[in-house]
């Protein structure tokens, strides 16, 4: 049977050989030789930027665990014609990595809310509650006051910088109401979702306290039916009355925080973003493209709804007018629902659609006096595993059999819905199925919703302080560092010095070399399945 298997897999790699799957070049030594001598020259000659970060940039990946950012680039490599795991992501090309230890005080596997305070805040919490110390207790709002830790974006805005949130969930969700709310209950969207109880004791829904706890100068993601009164209509789905605003306490939060400032401009779709985002008159954008989160971005209606890469350009754009410099939070907030539905093609779409955001957001910012950081708040129960073939879809199958004599794919789940037996044993899959854009990874353990997973996390780092990024760190390592890279509380005493104004020099390192294989990506190109 062994024996069988080694020719089976011999013939299958002769077979890879044959159909140049396999860059020819990498047979030769001197290949990657080469390629590591170029590795350790960039290496030598990596310099620490030890002057202030003007800007600052965080990207959260929610539910990015380092399987998903392998699996990945894998697939990013394969869209672009390459056999896949050789071909650098964005995030990749950083030049600084740490990892980051992502337990709540009261669990060793997170959620986004307990995670959001650390990397945020810079103090870890509890797991449900965002913006508050872990002395205070889940969805017992009279623990709130007192209890309140504020966020990296709040000490940025008090030293005069422009501050913004971006993100393809709801704006009110966990990652980003780590930036500005105080609350017990992460599901405290808008007033209909708290108990009467905790609206007696005075706590304020998550909706409210985007608009009053600080001057956000660029919020942009989904989350309209929390902003507006029970029974209002939405501007893209008027007919489908589950679509419409759902605030009991009948205020139109957009409409008072348009108020607020002069020049503030409130979209709802991607046309009327990209005209915001160049009209200089505009110093508040606040748009929101979906009643609840955005689509996933395969889903996406491309001209009513931005790309997450261009709801950060449009960020960048209009947070780059204050000379003092901004801070901007980012999140590909989907990763983590395609994992917690079993569906990698979503999680992995969604995560390069993410990668593709940083290298917009590397185009348009300087490494100069841009502090930018990748990382995720947790990692999923989501495997890479089997042996597959190189060059084979990373959505395929695992070469060879399982001991039950079905085929299994490259990808599955330790828990989730994908956990389905047909009569009575797992079912077999073919090569199309587990190709299809709706297919559900098998999981080992039945869970209506998969779960998020307990190790580390990786932080890439580029920019001045970004060498403070390394070794294995809490979480909460992650908002001091760019706290102090940016000069602002608490770390406003004893600042390095500016860096002097003067044309910037952007020497954008790449890390590895991506000349490989022009005639195996032309011969993939064949082979890969489309994806769109
Ligand atoms: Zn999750």
């Amino acid at each position: 049977m062994q024996g069988a298997c080694v020719l089976l897999l011999l013939l299958g790699l002769q077979l890879q050989l044959s159909l140049g799957l396999v860059p020819v070049e990498e047979e030769d030594p001197a290949f990657w030789n080469r390629q590591a001598a170029q590795a350790l020259d960039v290496a030598k000659k990596l310099q620490p930027i030890q002057t202030a970060a003007k800007n600052v940039i965080l990207f959260l990946g929610d539910g990015m665990g380092v399987s998903t950012v392998t699996a990945a680039r894998i697939l990013k490599g394969q869209m672009d014609g390459k056999p896949g795991p050789e071909t650098p992501l964005a995030m990749d090309q950083f030049p600084y990595v740490a990892l980051s230890k992502t337990y709540n005080v009261d669990r060793y596997v997170p959620d986004s809310a307990g995670t959001a305070t650390a990397y945020l805040c810079g103090v870890k919490g509890n797991y449900g509650t965002i913006g508050v110390s872990a002395a205070a207790r889940y969805n017992q709002c009279n623990t709130t006051r007192g209890n309140e830790v504020t966020s990296v974006m709040n000490w940025a805005k008090k030293a005069g910088k422009s501050v913004g949130v971006v993100t393809t969930t709801r704006v009110q969700h966990a990652s980003p109401a780590g930036a500005y709310a105080h609350v017990v209950n992460r599901d405290w969207y808008s007033d209909a979702q708290m108990p009467d109880q905790a609206k007696k004791e005075g706590c304020q829904d998550i909706a409210t306290q985007m608009v009053y706890n600080m001057d956000i100068d660029v919020i942009l993601g989904g989350g309209r039916i929390y902003m507006f009164p029970e029974g209002t209509p939405d501007p893209e789905y008027p007919e489908n009355g589950r679509q419409n605003g759902v605030r009991k306490d009948r205020r139109n939060l957009v409409q008072e925080w348009q108020a607020k400032h002069q020049g503030a401009q409130y979209v709802w779709n991607r046309t009327a973003l990209l005209q915001a985002a160049n009209d200089s008159s505009v110093t508040h954008l606040m748009g929101l493209f979906e009643p609840g989160d955005m689509t996933y971005d395969i889903h996406r209606d491309h001209t009513k709804d931005p790309s997450l890469e261009e709801m950060t350009e449009a960020a960048v754009r209009v947070l780059s007018r204050n000379p003092r410099g901004f801070f901007l939070f980012v999140e590909g907030g989907r990763i983590d629902h395609g994992h917690h539905e079993n569906i990698a093609y979503r999680a992995l779409t969604e995560t390069v659609m993410f990668d593709n955001a940083i290298a917009k957001a590397s185009q348009l910012t300087s490494e100069a006096d841009t502090l930018t950081l990748v990382t995720a708040d947790h990692s999923h129960v989501f495997t890479f595993g089997g042996y597959p073939l190189r060059g084979t879809s990373i959505f395929g199958l695992a070469d060879g059999k399982a001991s039950d004599r079905k085929s299994y794919t490259t990808l599955l789940y330790g828990n989730g819905p994908g956990y389905r037996l047909n009569m009575g044993s797992r079912a077999d899959v073919n090569e199309k199925q587990s190709v299809d854009p709706e297919y559900q990874q098998q999981a080992a353990v039945p869970l209506g919703s998969e779960t998020h997973a307990g190790e580390d996390v990786a932080v890439f780092a580029r920019g001045p302080w970004a060498h403070l990024m390394h070794g294995v760190q809490e979480q909460t390592f992650v908002a001091h560092v760019m706290a102090f890279a940016a000069c602002v509380e608490p770390y406003t005493t004893d600042c390095h010095p500016q860096r002097p104004s003067g044309p910037s020099d952007t020497a954008h390192q790449a890390a590895c070399p991506s000349s490989l294989a022009l005639l195996a990506g032309a011969l993939l190109l064949l082979l890969v399945p489309t994806l769109h």
